[in-house]
């Protein structure tokens, strides 16, 4: 049982290793990770579609702990069609 376990989370962390392709989705920007203890890269990632604009999540690119989030605002005014 135990075995089989930790051959599912290595599965996880393989799909990690394949990070060549994840890298486009990185921003630029680095933020601090309190896990870490470090600046590291991130990797946006969309959490919410509002009307005001979306909602994004930065995690951080090691250990995928949650280090930001941010409001990118749509900036057009939302036409509701009736
Ligand atoms: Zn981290």
């Amino acid at each position: 049982m135990d075995r089989q376990n930790s051959t599912k989370a290595y599965g996880g962390y393989t799909q990690q290793e394949n990070r060549t392709d994840a890298f486009k989705e990185f921003d630029a920007t680095q933020l601090y990770c309190s896990r870490c203890k470090q600046a590291v890269p991130v990797r946006k990632r969309l959490l919410l579609v509002l009307p005001e604009g979306d909602k994004y999540e930065y995690l951080c690119a090691f250990c995928l702990e949650t280090v930001g989030t941010k409001m990118d605002k749509n900036g057009a005014p939302v036409n509701i069609i009736v």
